[in-house]
């Protein structure tokens, strides 16, 4: 059987169990882990009886428990960069691309040179990890913490995979930090208890509760962190969240109520999924 082949098979698997197609041929291109252009070219080689086998109990493992593509294979793409992605660190999102991209245009539209940049709730480290790849003529001094020793680890890990000279510090939020910094970013976890049910069972089985549920109906690590940034955050330092599509009212009270500016940006779904805070 060929790729091509093999991909129409689990084509018609997934279609029969109202699964998303497309995921069968990225997960071929996942296993092989070639670019989608190389990817394509040999859309006709032969598998191996090996491989072969290994990509259908992939196709059946995702069809019975609905298991993500980042946990079939153990990684996923961020910025065109491969991390590892566990059971203890959230997988990398789309719209945490976004994120990112702010925080590099706005770096490269100010000129900021030297600047240090804090990743609270780092989880896989893809945040931190890109921003200090992308700014490296900048010379940007990145840190990242994390609460779970667990995630840290893969983080330092997928930081020494993409050669990314980082600090990392276990902390619970600012607790063991001690040093101000130019920009805080965070994708914390954001979701309300109250919209448990309402998360998809892909989500709810794979991704860590540590790194999704919040408390304070999915606000209290904004607060947290922002309450923090007096004592973290240079006087005209900024701060960078992704926020859940239905928090850019609570964030911009948050916001108001300790005198910041808040910019609320969407994401390429039109969802309010980005703020950007600056002392007033
Ligand atoms: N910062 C990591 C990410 O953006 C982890 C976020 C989290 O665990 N809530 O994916």
């Amino acid at each position: 059987m060929n790729r091509r082949q093999a991909i129409m098979k689990a084509c018609l698997l997934l279609r029969r169990q109202e699964k998303e197609e497309s995921l069968a041929k990225f997960l071929l291109m996942y296993m092989f882990d070639e670019t989608s252009q190389s990817f394509n070219s040999k859309l006709s080689e032969q598998l191996s009886l090996e491989v072969e086998n290994k990509y259908f109990q992939l196709i059946e493992k995702h069809i019975e428990d609905d298991m993500p593509l980042s946990h079939l294979v153990g990684f996923e793409y961020f910025y065109d960069r491969k991390f590892k992605v566990t059971k203890d660190v959230l997988s990398p999102r789309m719209e945490t691309e976004e994120l990112v991209h702010k925080i590099i245009e706005y770096v490269k539209d100010k000129n900021l040179i030297n600047i240090k940049i804090l990743d609270l709730c780092t989880g896989s480290g893809i945040i931190g990890i890109t921003l200090k790849k992308e700014l490296e003529d900048y010379n940007v001094d990145v840190t990242a913490s994390d609460i779970s020793e667990l995630a840290l680890k893969v983080a330092q890990e997928n930081a020494k995979n993409n050669y990314a000279d980082i600090k990392f510090i276990q902390s619970d939020l600012f607790d063991n930090i001690n040093n101000q910094f130019d920009i805080i970013v965070s994708n914390p976890p954001y979701i309300s208890y109250v919209d448990k049910n309402t998360i998809k069972k892909n989500v709810l089985n794979y991704d860590p509760h540590l790194a999704l549920f919040a408390d304070e109906d999915g606000m209290y690590f904004y607060r947290k962190i922002i309450e923090g940034s007096n004592t973290y955050l240079k006087k005209n330092g900024f701060l960078f969240f992704e926020i859940g599509y239905n928090q850019r009212e609570k964030i911009e009270d948050l916001g108001k109520k300790n005198n910041y500016m808040v910019e609320v940006y969407k994401d390429i779904n039109g969802h309010d999924r980005m703020a950007m805070f600056e002392y007033k």
